[in-house]
Formats: C-alpha cells, sequence, structure tokens
C-alpha cells in the first residue's frame, strides 16, 4: 500500500494528504543540526521514576536546534506571495513570531506545553514544530528505544516527550503478540499492556473494538469507562503510513460521530 493508492481509496483525504506532503517536501529541504545523545547512565533515576527523556533535567536534551529548524520550515513555507491558505497562515505566524525574543527556543519551549506564546494559529504552529523537531529528534528516539528496557516503562505516555499516545498498533502473533502505542509528536513508539485503556488513571476499565468493513487494517478501540479513544493499525510493513494519524482521519469522524473522545492532541487540528 502506498501512500498514493491510500489516497486514491479515499479521496476526502486528498486535501491532508497535498498539505502534508508540501510540508514534509519542505522539512527535508532543512539541513537536520546535530542532536546530542544524551548519557543514558544520568538519565536512568528519571526513566524509572516515569520522567519522559525531554522532560528530565538530568538527560539535559537540548532542543533549541530543532527549534531553529522549526523556525526554517516557517520561514520557507512563508516565503514567496502564494495566496493559498497554508502560505497565509505561515506568512502571519512568521510575522508574529518575529517580535518575539529567542524564536528557535520559544518554539522548543511551547511544544513541550508552555503557553506564554500564544499565536493566532497555535495548531500550525504545533504541527510544523513537530514536524521540524521530529526530524531533529529521530537520532536520540532511535538511541531511546535502544537502550529502554519496555518493560521498565509500560506507562500510558510517551517516553520521549510526555504525549498521550495518537494511535496504537498491534505486532506479532501469539504469544508473543504486543501492542504498541504511538506518539503524534515526536514518532516514539512504546510498549503497553495488551488490554487497558491508556487514558484512564485506573485499571478496572474496558476496551472494545469498532471495526470497519472498508478498513480490515484499522480498527477503534475505545474505553467504557472514560469514552476515550485509539485508532489501532492492526499489522505491519506500512507503519510510515498507518500510523501518520491523518491517513486515519475518517476514523476520527467516525468515532466522534459515536459520541467517543479524542484525548491526544491532533496535529491536524487546525485544517
Ligand atoms: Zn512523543
Ligand atoms: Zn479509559
Amino acid at each position: 500500500m502506498t501512500t498514493d493508492l491510500w489516497v486514491e481509496a479515499h479521496a476526502y483525504l486528498r486535501p491532508v494528504a497535498d498539505l502534508c506532503a508540501q510540508v514534509d517536501r519542505e522539512a527535508a529541504a532543512i539541513a537536520v543540526l546535530d542532536a546530542r545523545i544524551p548519557d543514558w547512565d544520568e538519565y536512568r533515576a528519571d526513566f524509572l521514576a516515569g520522567v519522559p527523556l525531554l522532560l528530565s533535567a538530568d538527560a539535559r536534551v537540548d532542543l533549541e536546534p530543532g527549534g531553529r529548524m522549526a523556525a526554517a520550515l516557517l520561514e520557507r513555507l512563508a516565503a514567496g506571495t502564494s495566496q493559498a491558505l497554508l502560505a497565509t497562515e505561515a506568512r502571519a505566524l512568521e510575522a508574529e513570531l518575529r517580535r518575539e525574543p529567542d524564536i528557535p527556543r520559544r518554539i522548543a519551549a511551547s511544544l513541550m506545553g508552555d503557553e506564554t506564546i500564544a499565536p493566532a494559529f497555535p495548531g500550525l504552529l504545533r504541527y510544523l514544530g513537530w514536524t521540524a523537531m521530529a526530524r531533529f529528534l529521530c537520532p536520540v528516539v532511535s538511541a531511546f528505544g535502544e537502550w529502554r528496557d519496555e518493560e521498565r516503562w509500560g506507562r500510558r505516555y510517551c517516553p520521549t516527550c510526555g504525549s498521550l499516545p495518537a494511535m496504537a498498533q498491534l505486532v506479532g502473533v501469539d504469544p508473543g503478540r504486543m501492542r504498541l502505542l504511538s506518539c503524534g509528536c515526536c514518532g516514539t513508539r512504546w510498549q503497553f499492556k495488551r488490554t487497558g485503556c491508556p487514558f484512564c488513571e485506573t485499571d478496572a476499565q474496558r476496551l472494545m473494538s469498532v471495526t470497519i468493513d472498508a478498513e480490515p487494517g484499522l480498527r477503534i478501540d475505545h474505553c467504557e469507562s472514560c469514552g476515550g479513544y485509539l485508532k489501532t493499525y492492526d499489522g505491519q510493513g506500512y507503519e510510515t503510513l498507518l500510523l501518520s494519524d491523518w491517513s486515519s482521519l475518517h476514523l476520527d469522524l467516525i468515532a466522534h460521530d459515536r459520541g467517543l473522545k479524542r484525548m491526544a492532541a491532533s496535529l491536524y487540528e487546525f485544517l
């Protein structure tokens, strides 16, 4: 399954697919700045205490270069005179941010939850910011995945950035079948118990599944106690496409029609 075939079969996804492709193209043209790989021994105590990597003062991951990449991405999208919505909003956002001192650091802080910058297009900033930041963090996320003992994390939020999962994936076959949660921001995937809701604090919840006839590889798992839902990719091999979140926006509509709640922030809310 390629992105083209997927979009052909889901024509309503065309606008978002085109927009993502344009942003990805611009992001790919920006040089990836070096990220320092943390000293894992220094981070270990925080890891065991459940502190996500980027929030750990001991891990000391500097996000400023990622913020610089995000600012460069915004600048590229804002350049020119195109009247398309993305270019117009990017221009407004860029003009607004330019008034702030130390933009890269402010962008990085806002991605980590700092609300002192409140731009007119917060969704666009989050989307562009995380697109660039995820590229910057890629070597850190992969080194972290190699170092991390999944059994010792098992938490409901992302071990790297602390976000709630945007999607889940079921991999392998029994008895080794397991569920991975997928971060919609930094792209980390981590292991979580097979049943059980990642949005409830308590353990006493039941997960129900909604399958969609036309989409055998995707389903919606939802929790009877909190009403939260998690889009789930049941398969392997097409992670880039099927865990991208935008490729299953139609499942969000189905879930919404059933009165279910999306708990994780969506990078595509601004569309
Ligand atoms: Zn994350
Ligand atoms: Zn729940």
